[in-house]
């Protein structure tokens, strides 16, 4: 391709809402075969409320909330936040913690109220030795097969409630997908989420592969190994998480809603978090790449 053509097709990506990092990008993104989406944020809008909170035997739902409220408000985390604001509407100010820790892709923990707090994934309380109960567990999966997060509250060495949060998938998620399968592409949904909700939101806008409770750190290992099959991969994600995968992927597509470190690790932005965006960018550059070759 000339240079002044692949000016042209940067140029018409900047009108269509994609930022492309350099000219050299379209090449790789017209090779791409494999599209891997990470769930929140990006097929998502990661925009999460707190719908329900589910008590064990004698627990009081304004306890929960005040000791996990508290602790999730020094947290940036969406889910995090989602918290700390259901539980600021319900019970009021929320009290101080203390050494507070956050725990990559699992959850928090800290002291609250003189009490150990930690919220998280069941696999972070297991940890600290607090099981979940069959009524508990119940809750879990029931929010989960519904496509909804549901995290763990416990203290003092008991889990005592089963926090439900979600958010909405985006308007645009599903016909996004179908465009890319129409490029022939393969949609490939990657999430620290647990593999229930990952399947409800997969089946929701159309994407039949799932890899689900990877930890953050791990997520680049997921690129890697499909590139080890011949694939050449795209990673379209939003989060610090992602970083490392966007880097990683044949072509990093960073969401323009999401955060500064997502951005500079990958070579498009999709301005508008929107993802059809990414079909457009596939099409921009077999056309520009195409007619000039
Ligand atoms: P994703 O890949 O979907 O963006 P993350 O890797 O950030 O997800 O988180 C994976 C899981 O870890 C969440 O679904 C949640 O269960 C748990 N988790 C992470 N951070 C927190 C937090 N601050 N509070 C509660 N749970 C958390
Ligand atoms: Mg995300």
């Amino acid at each position: 391709a000339t240079p002044t053509a692949l000016m042209v097709g940067t140029g018409r990506g900047a009108q269509l809402g994609i930022l492309i990092k350099g000219p050299e990008v379209l090449e790789s993104t017209r090779r791409v075969d494999t599209v891997v989406l990470d769930k929140t944020g990006t097929v998502t809008t990661g925009k999460m409320t707190l719908l329900d909170v589910v008590t064990a035997d004698g627990e009081d739902t304004g306890q929960v909330l005040r000791l996990a409220g508290a602790l999730e408000d020094s947290s940036e985390h969406p889910i995090a936040q989602a918290i700390a604001k259901g539980a600021r509407d319900k019970v009021g100010s929320l009290p101080a913690v203390e050494q507070f820790a956050n725990v990559e892709g699992l959850g928090v923990q800290g002291m609250v109220d003189d009490h150990a707090v930690v919220v998280g994934r069941a696999r972070l309380l297991a940890d600290w030795a607090q099981h979940l109960t069959a009524e508990l567990e119940n809750a879990m999966s029931a929010a989960e097969s519904d496509g909804k997060t549901a995290v763990v509250v416990g203290w003092d060495g008991r889990a005592r409630a089963v926090l439900v949060v979600a958010d909405a998938v985006k308007a645009t998620s599903a016909e996004a997908i179908t465009q890319l399968r129409e490029l022939g592409l393969t949609p490939i949904m990657l999430t620290g989420d647990n593999a229930a909700a990952a399947r409800a939101i997969a089946d929701q806008v159309g994407i039949d592969e799932v890899i689900a409770e990877v930890l953050p750190a791990d997520k680049v290992d997921v690129v890697k190994r499909l590139q080890d099959q011949g694939k050449v991969v795209a990673m379209v994600g939003d989060g610090v998480n992602d970083a490392a995968a966007l880097a990683q992927a044949d072509l990093g597509l960073a969401m323009g809603t999401g955060t500064d470190v997502a951005i500079e690790a990958s070579d498009l932005t999709l301005v508008r978090g929107d993802l059809r965006a990414a079909a457009d960018a596939i099409r921009l550059a077999r056309k520009t790449l195409g007619t000039i070759k």
